[in-house]
């Protein structure tokens, strides 16, 4: 028998005992407060923290549908796009807009790019988007929604895109290329330059997913770190996604699509009149905006500063290299690649990696993991930076376990949503 259906109790509740049934039912969940989460939590500190919750809540009731109504909004809006352009090298006439989120950011520019293509007179029913495979299923959801066909290409040796083999995958019918910075599996930047040069080449729009990397490697390489080029700086650059809620530490749910161009981003929006309820132009897939997202984000950037934002990427760039110099000096451990930003992957190849990610579970540290090579994923914080030593402790204990072999009871899988 299902179990019963939820009902809307028929009298309300005081938001004492409301408040205390939620803390309760939130003591399942993955302690990412003590920082034992890596992935799914971007923890900047207490500090931080507050001031995303504090600017949420001042905004929550405002809604950025309509710019008329709260010029508040549109201006935040504006200047969040105006730190961001700076921050990728916008040139003069780029321009974005702030989504809900990395993957509505990627359906925009997915979006953006067909359209464009249609008005120029392209077919684009089935028309090809061709993405390393390493790139974020994101790219797939969006051909998905819009008709396009997605062609995954194999990586180079190194784990980045092969600008050769993405070359080969272009056909008459291609309209986007898309690189990461970084992708969400390694950790690793695409090399940009060169898939820069294959757009302008065959007249493609290139996108570039810094939806993880577009508001820390910026700041890492203000600190020193030898990236690749990018960003806008690089001419073959159509768009770029760079997610807010990530490490731009702001509340959920705020993320930016910046276009080199306002004549590109024309494709972007939408406008109808067809209905009684009046005209209505949106620039993103959303309706009603939430007014607390764009607020936090606002707040936030302004609240850290370039300053700030350069401390928070060095603690987690240290941590980092820390945690990878620990687990190579371990036996049986090793990490994989040379990922400079904040996130990197270990395993073993000797040892079961998913017992290990098992046992890791076990002790309360969650995290994500990847399946080739099978290995345990680390998407830092700098709230990381306090919690290594004790990480580390269990990790070899956790090692230790598999290693003894024994019945491992935990249920692990390669899925972890
Ligand atoms: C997180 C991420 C996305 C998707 O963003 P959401 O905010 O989860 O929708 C896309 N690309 C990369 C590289 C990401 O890290």
């Amino acid at each position: 028998m299902s179990p019963p259906r939820p009902a809307l109790p028929k009298f309300g509740t005081d938001w004492d005992s409301l408040g205390a049934r939620m803390r309760a039912l939130g003591e399942g969940d993955a302690d990412w407060r003590s920082a034992r989460t890596a992935v799914y939590i971007f923890n900047a500190g207490e500090d931080v923290l507050s001031v995303a919750k504090e600017a949420y809540a001042m905004y929550q009731s405002e809604n950025g549908l309509g710019p008329l109504a709260f010029p508040s909004l549109k201006r935040m809006e504006e200047e969040v796009i105006g730190i961001g352009l700076g921050l990728l090298a916008g040139p003069e006439g780029a321009c974005g807009n702030l989504t809900s989120g990395g993957s509505e950011s990627i359906l925009m520019a997915v979006k953006t790019c067909r359209d464009q293509a249609a008005a120029a007179g392209r077919t684009v029913v089935g028309a090809r988007v061709v993405v390393p495979v390493s790139a974020h299923l994101a790219f797939d959801k969006a051909c998905h929604y819009l008709g396009l066909e997605i062609v995954r290409v194999p990586l180079a040796e190194d784990r980045r895109a092969d600008p050769g083999a993405m070359a080969e995958a272009v056909d008459a019918n291609t309209l986007m290329l898309v690189g990461s910075a970084p992708c969400f599996p390694y950790g690793l930047i695409d090399p940009i330059e060169a898939l820069s040069d294959l757009a302008q080449d065959r007249g493609l729009w290139l996108h570039v997913d810094a939806c993880v990397g577009g508001y820390f490697a910026p700041f890492a390489r203000m600190n020193g770190v030898d990236l690749p080029g990018f960003d806008f700086s690089l001419p073959g650059v159509a768009s770029i996604s760079a997610d807010l809620h990530k490490y731009g530490y702001a509340a959920k749910g705020a993320s930016t699509i910046f276009h080199r161009s306002e004549a590109q981003r024309a494709f972007q929006g939408f406008e109808s009149g067809d209905w009684p309820g009046g005209h209505m132009k949106t620039p993103t897939a959303a309706g009603t905006r939430p007014g607390g997202a764009i607020a936090s984000a606002w707040a936030v950037l302004h609240y850290l500063g370039e300053e700030g934002y350069r401390e928070k990427a060095r603690i987690v760039c240290e941590t980092r290299a820390r945690m990878m110099d620990a687990i190579n000096a371990l036996p049986d451990l090793r990490t994989y690649g040379e990922p400079q930003l904040g996130l990197f992957l270990y395993g073993s190849e000797t040892l079961d990696t998913f017992q290990i990610y098992g046992r890791m579970l076990a002790r309360g540290w969650f995290s994500g993991v990847v399946t080739e090579p099978r290995a345990i994923h680390q998407m830092l914080s700098p709230a990381h930076a306090d919690v290594v030593d004790e990480y580390l402790e269990d990790l070899e204990a956790a090692v230790a376990e598999v290693r003894g072999g024994g019945l491992d009871t935990t249920p692990v899988s390669a899925r972890y949503s």
